[in-house]
């Protein structure tokens, strides 16, 4: 079987699709799975593992045989921790056909083939009967389904389907329960991932000040889940407004149902403030009593208890439809509405006076649609770029650097996706500004600059070319040469830093449109380097040996060798806010790219060494992009500030950055001969990539 493999070209800006082996699909999903992290995960192993014996001894204590159902087996462990407290037989259900085989090999490692069958198969395709996959009916229903909002892995129609056809009435479930929990919060730096904020710029006629059209002012933006490493998010960015409130419980021992629903609660807000965003988490009751219990909560709800770090499950943010001033003490409804797979919240207040024919009726609508996106804002900017485009110190300095390029009589071009830099060179006062406003069509980026414009004022002064760089014409720019060419540069689809080095192919590609004395803002770029040791991210890539007691090896040998498939170790990105790291070593300069020439012919490499200059361990290396606007104006997509005596580290809200996993760690004492990490970096002019080698 042959896959189609779309990826972005970052020379041309265009998705190209590539014809790949059945492989591919394979190792690209376990290499980046979450299978290590999950066995990391010691706080939910240790959980599951209680749960499970405790299940096992409630059914053997009824004088019944065990018989277990492992929804989603993955590696095989829960199904392991069953056998071994004593179940009688094991069907464990793996749909992804490698890790139904990696699940074979470790079950028969540990000597559990003859108590646990795993069967290949969606647990919609398991039959039950002498002939069927399972002999009879089981009464433990055990699985690990649950993504950060709980429910957008379809944990409810497989619990649904398997209360139908595959388990018996009344049996044991581990986990016993899962509760959602929400907090009301009022927060700048969150809310800034949904709405554009007005931007101001002193303009030599005046304070302009550039509005988003009200079609983006009341949009309810996109769908998809935000979920975040919410204990990263510092208690200063964020006031809380209600206490923490049960949303939901879903009791996974009875019949579940899927079909789309919702829950009301009320609430008081405990301080009066605007409701803008609902933090959201779970928690699962292993057993019905509720005594082991396995909780995402964030720092400040049991600030007592220490924190597991996990990957896998974190907490969710959600944006309500519109900010809503809200008083201390006053009454509220909070709705969460779902359907399969997916979860959104609406906040009500009560009217006064309220009675019961009035919530009757209340009800009735509080059932809101799915947030879909009607202002093309949301599907054209993702979350962190909105943050972005509203992180004023950086427009300031865009502001600045444009100030210092822009004469009366630029003709300015700018190339960039999605960007207020053509807007905040004419209030600067270029004479003419054209734009390339995205190099995707995909979201009609045109409409929502028309709204744009128009909310601005700006209808004719601005012109959007619709065309790429490479087929610009002379016409298109009412036959003048560009005097100023800007970008951000930031690209919808790149997906490393590196890749908005496409802002340098399509200068390449307009070369012959730029006048002699051509100023390129930004005028170059550096890719920077640093070498890192994680907090915690380490644990996603690292090798877990013994799970429980149990032998995962061939799990570790399986991530490694999709790690190496066709040798194509690679940089990852990763948004490091959310993933602490201790710097080893200095940031190093290890490339550069002139904006001011064309790209060149031959590829650009660089070979060197840096010194690890403070105790730790080398997990990997870290790199990010810096552009230089003009002279002595630099933004920064990765390191923003270094505590230079612990060598913590402060990165870029809104950018990831590339991660490279070094594949063993070196721990590296105080150093009066300091140990030297060499490197080789190679950028590839045809393709855009950079492939890199250290050796430690
Ligand atoms: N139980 C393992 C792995 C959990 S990851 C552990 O706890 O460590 C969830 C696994 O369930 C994935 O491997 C996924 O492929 C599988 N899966 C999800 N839904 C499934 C379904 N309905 N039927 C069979 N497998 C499923």
């Amino acid at each position: 079987m042959k896959t189609f493999c779309g990826r972005a070209n970052p020379t041309t800006g265009s998705m190209e699709w590539f014809e790949e082996g059945e492989d591919y699909d394979y190792h690209q999903e376990i290499a980046r799975s979450r299978y290590a992290d999950m066995l990391h995960d010691k706080d939910r192993n240790v959980k599951y593992y209680q749960g499970i014996r405790a299940a096992v001894s409630r059914v053997k204590g009824r004088g019944e045989k065990a018989i277990v159902l492992d929804i989603g087996t993955g590696t095989g462990l829960l199904s392991m921790m069953a056998a071994s407290a004593g179940a009688d037989f094991c069907y464990a259900i793996e749909v992804f056909k490698p890790m139904a085989n990696a699940a074979v090999k470790i079950v028969e490692k540990n000597g559990f083939s003859d108590k646990i069958k795993v069967i290949n198969k969606h647990s919609t395709e398991v039959t039950v009967g002498p002939d069927g996959d399972m002999q009879c009916r089981a009464n433990i229903l055990v699985t690990e389904l649950f993504d950060t909002e709980l429910i957008g892995e379809g944990a409810l129609p497989t619990y649904e389907h398997a209360h139908k056809y595959l388990v018996q009435e009344g049996c044991e479930a581990v986990p016993h329960r899962a509760t959602v929990y929400v907090q009301l919060v009022e927060s700048k730096r969150m809310w800034s991932w949904k709405k554009l904020f007005p931007v101001h710029v002193e303009a030599e006629d005046g304070e302009k000040i550039l509005v988003p059209p009200s079609e983006m002012e009341n949009c309810p933006g996109v769908p998809s889940v935000c979920d975040i490493q919410l204990n990263q998010m510092p208690s200063s960015d964020f006031t809380t407004l209600s206490d923490v409130v049960t949303m939901f419980s879903v009791d996974f021992s009875k019949p579940v149902q899927s079909a789309s629903t919702y829950y009301r609660v009320q609430l008081e807000p405990v301080r009066s403030g605007k409701a803008q965003i609902v933090l959201s988490w779970w928690d699962i009751d292993m057993d019905p009593s509720g005594m082991i219990n396995c909780t995402m909560a964030p720092y400040w709800v049991k600030p007592t208890s220490a924190l597991q770090w996990r990957d896998h499950w974190m907490q969710c943010v959600y944006f309500l439809p519109n900010e809503e001033p809200v008083l201390q003490g006053e009454k509220l409804y909070l709705t969460a509405c779902r359907d399969e797979y997916s979860v959104w919240y609406n906040l009500q207040k009560a009217r006064e006076g309220e009675n019961k024919a009035d919530e009757e009726e209340h009800k009735a609508d509080v059932r809101v649609e799915s947030p879909v996106c009607r202002c093309r804002a949301h599907l054209l900017w993702n979350r962190p770029r909105f943050g972005e485009l509203n992180d004023q110190s950086r427009t300031r300095q865009y502001i600045e650097a444009l100030r210092k390029v822009l004469k009366t009589d630029s003709v300015c071009l700018c190339i960039s996706d999605g960007s207020l830099l053509p807007v905040l060179a004419h209030y600067l006062g270029a004479k003419q500004v054209q734009y390339f406003p995205s190099r995707i069509d995909l979201y009609h980026p045109h409409e929502l600059w028309q709204a744009f414009f128009k909310a601005n004022h700006l209808e004719d002064k601005i012109k959007i070319i619709e065309a790429r760089p490479e087929l610009l014409k002379p016409s298109h720019l009412e036959d003048k040469k560009i005097s100023v060419l800007v970008g951000e540069p930031f690209f919808t689809t790149s997906l490393l830093p590196w890749h908005n080095l496409y802002f340098w192919y399509a200068r390449t590609a307009v070369s012959t449109h730029l006048a002699s004395s051509v100023t390129v803002l930004p005028q170059s770029a550096s890719l920077h380097m640093m070498i890192v040791e994680f907090q915690d991210l380490w644990r996603i890539r690292s090798p877990c040996g013994i799970c429980e007691g149990f032998d995962v090896q061939t799990m570790d040998d399986m991530i490694k060798n999709s790690l190496n498939f066709r040798e194509s170790k690679e940089a990852e990105p990763h948004p490091l806010w959310e993933y602490p790291c201790k710097s080893l070593s200095d940031p190093q300069e290890v490339l550069t790219f002139d904006f001011t020439q064309s790209v060149p012919q031959h590829c650009l490499s660089t070979e060197g060494s840096v010194n690890l200059s403070r105790k730790g361990k080398s997990h990997g290396a870290v790199l990010w992009m810096e552009y230089h606007l003009a002279a002595d104006i630099s933004v920064s997509t990765g390191l923003m500030q270094m505590s230079n005596e612990k060598g913590s580290c402060e990165w870029n809200p809104h950018c990831k950055q590339a991660v490279y996993f070094f594949s063993s760690v070196i721990e590296s004492e105080i150093l009066s001969d300091p140990t030297a990490v060499t490197y080789a970096i190679n950028f590839d002019i045809k393709t855009g990539e950079i492939a890199m080698d250290f050796k430690l």
